[in-house]
């Protein structure tokens, strides 16, 4: 293994380290997470600081360490800069990178998941500001099938029967996508959602993120499949994410 490697990579989060470093968490183009150390990144004359800011796709440089790896060079692929002059874009985009850092892991690939991210975080920056909330939840359900967590939504996730159409559908956590009465029976993650809202993660899920504002979803059904993807990654994933918790404000 070469002490010195060369990884595109998309940051996520940056935290202080001593006095002038930083220590920068980046999604890899290969989906591992891989953390590394950016040596007087906080100083003004720095030649990475803005090229490690979350949201700015990089070219990296890295020297292997005996814990954290080394930034030596950083050029910039995109900077994203759009994302970060607007509340609501810049809101959005946080949720992706909050999601990324907590789903992602050193050394687990899955390649399509840099490829969603950056493609995300592509057209959020070009987006019209009422399809932003679309994009969220197109990214949450794409992001968690690549995690594992793809949600059964058309036939029941216990038995496998269609599901009869009514106003409500039942959804359970635990079995992972809508589930028919006899098999939601005493399972007691188990949540009534609006019957459309399995149609427009469905969607959702084969559709590109180019196109998911042209889909045209009714603000109501995507504020319904937000709080469906909140408590479904916050029963699959232990980790807390706050900027998920917080997107949308007191609103939904
Ligand atoms: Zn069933």
């Amino acid at each position: 293994m070469s002490a010195i490697y060369r990884v595109q990579a998309l940051s996520l989060k940056k935290t202080k380290l001593g006095e002038s470093d930083l220590i920068v968490t980046f999604l890899a183009e290969d989906g591992c997470q891989v953390r590394a150390v950016a040596k007087g990144a906080r100083k003004t004359k720095s030649r990475f600081g803005s090229r490690v800011e979350p949201f700015t796709v990089v070219d990296l440089m890295l020297a292997r360490g005996r814990s954290l790896d080394i930034v030596t060079e950083a050029q910039c692929v995109a900077t994203h800069d759009a994302l970060r002059g607007d509340l609501d874009r810049m809101s959005a985009a946080s949720v992706v990178v909050d999601f990324l850092d907590k789903i992602s892991v050193e050394c687990q690939t899955e390649e399509r998941l840099f490829a969603l991210s950056t493609t995300t975080l592509d057209v959020m920056e070009l987006a019209e500001v009422e399809d932003l909330r679309a994009l969220v939840v197109a990214f949450l359900v794409k992001g968690m099938a690549m995690h594992g967590y793809r949600p059964q939504l058309t036939s029941c996730a216990g038995c496998a029967a269609s599901i009869r159409n009514g106003d409500f559908t039942l959804f359970s956590m635990s079995s992972g996508g809508v589930v028919c009465a006899d098999c939601a029976g005493a399972d007691t993650s188990t949540v009534r959602v609006s019957a459309d809202v399995p149609d427009v993660l469905n969607a959702l899920l084969g559709a590109r993120m180019a196109d998911v504002g042209a889909l045209g979803i009714p603000d109501r059904l995507l504020r319904d499949s937000l709080t469906l993807l909140r408590t479904f990654i916050s029963y699959h994933v232990p980790m807390r994410m706050k900027a998920l918790d917080m997107y949308g404000g007191g609103v939904l």
